[in-house]
């Protein structure tokens, strides 16, 4: 076995003995060997009193990794990747202003400003998460924005779960849950005429290799390192993702709904036949929700028998007990 593929075998730390002892070759020649691997670009980092550790190239996160997984035909074509940037979504959007087209992508390690519905923030701490946005322009009327939402929900679910095998599953309208926390948010921005959208945003944050969140939002955020207990490449996620997307929307463009979608991302929602709690500006109630209609709107009988459809824009749901 080359020293390379023991290292990626171990996935941790290993002594210089461990290594000597494992591959019957001395302690400078692993030395050499390790310097030889480090100037083919291979990324080893070596820890007194810990040993030799591959940093793998599965952890690389900038636009050249995610397009080696990436297999979409438009979506992600053009892609910008930041270190840094203050929103994927207010990127996108100064882009659309000078005329960007369709299928524009961001993606971001940091976002210093990053948000969620309602003017509330999201957070895109350094080196862990995926900050992404996608620039459409479909040509619907602009009452379809909030499904694009539930679409990028469908995408998100999709891939992850591809990714990580986890069990990761929608919350209406545009939150992933798993073990009922929160793993992703999804924030659709639009600019539009009564009658014609200019763009549609559709920006998404991914806890991924997320340790610990802030006190205010540890007992409702996850991370697919916490659930899945490893590290996940980054790359992989964001080309997942954006694979599905361009697939779903596809389909959205050619029915202007969502009713080629709606029996998967009801088989995907944890409130679909769950009691929910609707937290409508206009006053609060319970009932039982039975998943989406064709818009996207979320069916709830109430507890007086009468049907009801929550619009995705300006409510949120919780589980009777708890956030889902
Ligand atoms: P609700 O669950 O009430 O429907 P929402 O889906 O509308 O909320 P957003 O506004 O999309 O929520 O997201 C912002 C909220 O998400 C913040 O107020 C904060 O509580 C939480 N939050 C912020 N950053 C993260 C993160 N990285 N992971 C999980 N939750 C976060």
């Amino acid at each position: 076995m080359e020293l390379i593929e023991f290292l990626r075998e171990k996935n941790d730390f290993v002594s210089g003995q461990e290594i000597a002892d494992a591959m019957h070759i001395s302690r400078n020649a692993i030395w050499k060997q390790i310097e030889r691997l480090r100037k083919e670009g291979i990324e080893i980092e070596a820890v007194t009193g810990k040993g030799y550790r591959i940093v793998d190239a599965s952890d690389a996160f900038g636009e050249k990794a995610i397009k080696s997984f990436l297999h979409t035909s438009w979506l992600g074509r053009e892609l910008l990747f930041f270190d840094e940037i203050d929103s994927t979504n207010d990127e996108l959007k100064r882009r659309a202003d000078k005329g960007a087209g369709e299928g524009l992508v961001a993606v971001a390690d940091i976002q210093s400003k990053g948000k969620g519905r309602r003017g509330r923030a999201w957070e895109t701490p350094a080196g862990v998460n995926i900050a992404m946005s996608y620039l459409l322009r479909p040509r619907l009327s602009p009452d379809i924005a909030p499904m694009m939402t539930l679409i990028m929900a469908m995408a998100a679910a999709k891939g992850i779960k591809e990714v990580s095998s986890l069990d990761a599953r929608i919350k209406w309208p545009n939150d992933i849950v798993i073990n009922g926390k929160k793993l992703v948010g999804i924030l659709t921005e639009m600019t539009a005429e009564p009658d014609y959208i200019h763009e549609v945003i559709v920006g998404t944050g991914m806890n991924i290799n997320t340790e610990s969140f802030p006190d205010e939002i540890k007992d409702t955020a996850t991370s697919l390192l916490i659930e899945g207990g490893r590290r996940y490449s980054r790359a992989k996620v964001v080309a997942a993702v954006t694979d599905a997307f361009e697939k779903y929307y596809e389909i959205f463009c050619t029915t202007g709904d969502l009713s080629m979608m709606r029996e998967d991302y009801n088989a995907a929602c944890v409130n679909t036949g769950a009691e929910v709690r609707v937290l409508d500006p206009k006053g609060e109630y319970d009932g039982m929700a039975k998943g989406i209609d064709n818009r996207g709107e979320l069916i709830v009988i109430k507890e007086d028998g009468s049907e009801t459809r929550v619009y995705a824009g300006e409510v949120s749901v919780r589980g009777i007990y708890g956030y889902v």
